[in-house]
């Protein structure tokens, strides 16, 4: 395991996946009963951008900054606040210094009644997790392999809530292991939603991915999907998507603002393109 989410926090991927799970969240507080999330790779929480790591890719200067920077307009600026906000509150005193990682984002919209559970296998950044929320009630760290922890945590007893999965895609099979793992645990928790992060790189893997999932028997799947640029000669993180089961009923008209918007500020050139489209459910309706 070499992958450290240090050196890519707040990028263009982090901006597109942490918008949608923003919605996700604010869909699910809509209705009084409590709600789980479990993040089975959730990462060190919080990133110090003035870090080696940060400094090193300077990865969130085409990412957050370029959101931070924006002027939004409406809708776009009202469905982007939860998480722009929730990026602000580490930031009181500085522009931008700390970026939020999936669970701290988790962490800043949960109510009183909800919980998160926070899965990393990596001893320090699972360690820096177990730091930042010690004694935290609603918060629940486990140094964990994410993927048997997919299959074992759920249903969580709310049997209401959201899994996300966020691979760091450094080994072989990743994509098969995404849709195993999503057949397994939706056969489990049927009603659950599921948000599984994918890398736009190997553009014939994403082809294939995306075949599998249409063929894979669960019913509500949409695909939410956005690239900086267009396919590079050479393999490279052109975009980023997420696969979402049982997607929020306002999650595609909400993302049919947000990306057309993030696409604008976060795009390399011309080349720069987005797309919604499900999966499975709905008609297959591509945009
Ligand atoms: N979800 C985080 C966020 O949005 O802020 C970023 C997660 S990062 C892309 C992937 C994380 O998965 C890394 O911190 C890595 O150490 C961790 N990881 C790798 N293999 C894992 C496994 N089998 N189970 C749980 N975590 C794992």
């Amino acid at each position: 395991m070499n992958y450290r989410h240090g050196y890519h926090a707040g990028n263009f991927a982090d901006v597109v996946k942490h918008a949608v799970l923003t919605r996700i969240l604010v869909y699910l507080k809509r209705k009084d009963k409590p709600f789980r999330v479990i993040d089975t790779h959730a990462g060190a929480g919080l990133y110090d951008l003035s870090s080696e790591a940060a400094q090193k890719t300077g990865e969130w200067r085409s990412g957050i900054v370029k959101v931070l920077e924006a002027d939004l307009a409406e809708p776009a600026k009202s469905l982007l606040a939860p998480y722009l906000e929730a990026v602000a509150a580490l930031n009181p005193a500085e522009p931008l210094r700390f970026y939020p990682g999936s669970p701290e984002i988790t962490r800043h919209l949960l109510r009183a009644r909800d919980r998160l559970t926070a899965i990393e296998l990596q001893p320090q950044e699972a360690f820096a997790l177990k730091t930042r929320f010690d004694g935290d009630y609603q918060v629940r760290v486990l140094e964990l392999d994410g993927w048997l922890a997919l299959g074992a945590h759920v249903p969580p007893k709310e049997k209401r809530g959201l899994v996300l999965v966020d691979p760091p895609f450094e080994r072989e099979g990743e994509f098969d292991r995404i849709v195993d793992g999503l057949v397994k645990a939706h056969r489990r928790w049927p009603g659950g939603i599921y948000a599984f992060w994918y890398p736009i790189k190997d553009h014939a893997a994403v082809a294939r991915f995306r075949d599998r999932l249409r063929n894979a028997g669960i019913a509500r799947i949409l695909d939410v999907s956005l690239s900086v640029r267009g396919p590079s000669p050479e393999p490279r993180l052109d975009g980023s998507g997420l696969v979402v089961v049982n997607p929020p009923f306002l999650l595609e008209e909400e993302m049919q603002t947000i990306l057309p918007t993030l696409a604008v500020l976060l795009a390399e050139d011309d080349t720069a393109s987005w797309r919604i489209e499900h999966l499975a459910g709905e008609d297959a309706a591509q945009t």
